[in-house]
């Protein structure tokens, strides 16, 4: 097996390709990952949620890295990581275009909503909080394949 990195441009055509990722954050030194949909464009990654712990963690520091996989042939692979920076994007007047963008990104999936409105202590669309749109500006990227043969 054979392991390369990827260029930009790689990574960037697996970033849009897919739509599941890991979401890491981080407040007084404890790292917190959640698996998440996402949508990519113009250098950010959309997604909705919940408020819940990742939401709070992420407004108080809004660091984050995102890892996201492929399959390759056989046992190879390919994985992107990137750091970037949280940004809400909220039901208000100068951030309406940048929410219907998102929605219009993140709806292209049926069912795109499911898994970022349910909560255990439901477990029915908890229509009662109010939802939160984001993104992640991409600051940095990288990414590896390992190569099977
Ligand atoms: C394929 C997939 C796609 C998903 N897409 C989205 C999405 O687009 N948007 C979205 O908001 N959520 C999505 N989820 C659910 C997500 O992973 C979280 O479970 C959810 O967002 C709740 O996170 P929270 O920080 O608000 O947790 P809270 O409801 O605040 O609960 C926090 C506590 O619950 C535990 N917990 C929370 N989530 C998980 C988990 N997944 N596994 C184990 N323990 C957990 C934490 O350890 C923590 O102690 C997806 C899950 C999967 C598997």
């Amino acid at each position: 097996m054979q392991i390369r990195t990827l260029s930009t441009l790689e990574c960037t055509k697996l970033l849009t390709a897919n739509r599941v990722g890991r979401l890491a954050c981080a407040k007084e030194g404890q790292p917190y990952i959640v698996p998440f949909y996402y949508a990519h464009a113009d250098n950010h990654l959309y997604a909705f949620s919940l408020p819940g712990k990742k939401i709070t963690w992420m407004r108080a520091n809004p660091l984050v890295s995102v890892q996201i996989e492929g399959h390759g042939d056989g046992r190879g692979w390919k994985s992107v990581i990137v750091n970037g920076r949280y940004e809400e994007l909220p039901d208000r007047i100068g951030h309406k275009v940048q929410l219907d963008h998102a929605w219009s990104l993140l709806s292209r999936h049926n069912d795109w909503w499911e898994p970022g409105a349910l909560k255990p202590e439901t477990s029915s669309v908890a229509e009662h909080f109010p939802n939160v749109f984001f993104r992640i500006f991409i600051a940095e990227v990288s990414g590896r394949e390992a190569l099977a043969g």
